[in-house]
């Protein structure tokens, strides 16, 4: 008996692995050349599996603004923002948030996981009920199993669902948080907010959107999903996260509810944590000024997305229906979906392997996603790639 016994799991997958010779987890940049391309595990290969959607993360201005934020401020806060890590930068990037969103207010996190986690956590708590699409992404799970709060799942992308669990809650409806994301990261789809919203409004629940995938791919100026939705006075809490369009860290939860300025007295994810280095704070601010000053990367991320879309759906393989940044290619066996990863990397084409548990189902992943610094003659070498696949 040992402590240790749990992750002989985790030893076997890892086993599995190495004696393949590849490691598709954790596998090592060992150079970027562009936003695009790098030396990954001593191979050069197109990124086609990030969640760099802008293709924002080598921008001179964001790159000197992180370099001058180093030199004034230093390379970290070395505290949280409850203590002494509360900087001037850190406020301008709230108000920034809160400008571009039309709230009253934002706050920030250290990363986007613990604004989705710590918002889930804090928002109900005992007594009170969380309901929250079965897909949720992991944060938001980790979240509501801290808050105490009665946790239920609906089923993915389900409205119907979503009602009958509401009406069976009958007052109880009022002191319930309906937790969605705008796009579902590891399928690309969208939630149908607009449903949500109706279904929120008349049972008198509160709903929060994480937008980590839909910000700066969605609506006006890259407002996200609840923009395009048309839902933002329905929407009581929107969080996200800085990592992806925005080719930083940190998270943010930005409402119109004055108790938001509360959650930094509750929320232990932002207490109990250092706040984001300036130069974080620095680049992303302006990222988020480059995301609205220039719609045509959007407008590319787009035409991109349809037209890795097509491409694969004409070669056959099992893809969603929807148009989506993310596309991701099903495959029913864990080993081929392996065999086609280390296929697909041998080619020069990185994309991101999902297996269960980590699928959404029993299903494995090849999850590419697009960037609008995606060439069109990239996206044909990604096209390539897969032709040459056999099962
Ligand atoms: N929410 C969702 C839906 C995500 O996909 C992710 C990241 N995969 C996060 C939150 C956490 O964001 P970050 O990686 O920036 O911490």
């Amino acid at each position: 008996m040992s402590l240790f016994e749990k992750f002989n799991r985790y030893d076997e997958m890892r086993s599995y692995f190495e004696e393949r010779g590849t490691m598709p987890f954790g596998a090592v940049t060992e150079r970027s050349l562009s936003s695009t391309e790098a030396i990954v595990n001593g191979h050069r290969v197109i990124l086609a599996g990030t969640n760099n959607y802008l293709g924002l993360n080598f921008e001179p201005e964001a790159i000197a603004a992180a370099q001058g934020a180093i030199e004034e401020s230093g390379t970290g806060t070395t505290g949280s923002r409850m203590a002494n890590g509360t900087f001037a930068d850190h406020l301008m990037l709230e108000k920034d948030l809160a400008e571009f969103f039309g709230t009253k207010g934002a706050i920030l996190f250290s990363t986007g996981y613990s604004a989705t986690m710590g918002m889930s956590a804090t928002l109900a708590g005992p007594g009170e009920v969380t309901l929250l699409d079965a897909d949720s992404h992991a944060s938001i799970y980790d979240g509501v199993r801290l808050s105490g709060a009665e946790i239920i799942r609906f089923r993915h992308n389900d409205p119907a669902d979503l009602e009958k669990r509401l009406r069976r809650l009958g007052q109880r409806a009022e002191k319930t948080l309906i937790i969605v994301e705008g796009i579902y990261s590891m399928l690309g789809d969208f939630a149908p907010l607009e449903e949500i919203a109706s279904l929120k409004r008349k049972y008198g629940a509160y709903l929060m959107v994480d937008e980590a995938h839909s910000l700066g791919v969605m609506g006006d100026n890259g407002r996200g999903a609840v923009a395009e939705a048309g839902v933002e006075d329905d929407t009581d809490f929107i969080v996200g996260t800085f990592s992806k369009s925005l080719a930083s860290i940190g998270g943010y939860c930005v409402s119109n509810h004055p108790e938001l300025e509360l959650v930094r007295y509750a929320a232990r994810s932002y207490i109990y944590t250092a706040s984001a280095s300036p130069s974080v704070i620095a680049s992303t601010r302006v990222a988020l000024k480059l995301m609205r000053q220039r719609p045509e990367l959007r407008e590319q991320l787009w035409k991109n997305a349809h037209r890795l879309h097509s491409q694969l759906a004409e070669l056959g393989l099992q893809i969603e229906s929807h148009v989506s940044p993310v596309v991701a290619v099903k495959l029913e066996n864990t080993e081929t979906a392996v065999r086609w990863w280390e296929d697909l990397f041998q080619k020069g084409v990185f994309v991101n392997l999902v297996i269960p548990p980590a699928s959404p189902s029993t299903y494995s992943l090849l999850r590419c996603s697009v960037s609008a610094a995606h060439s069109t003659e990239q996206i044909q070498r990604i096209t390539d790639a897969f032709s040459t696949l056999k099962e």
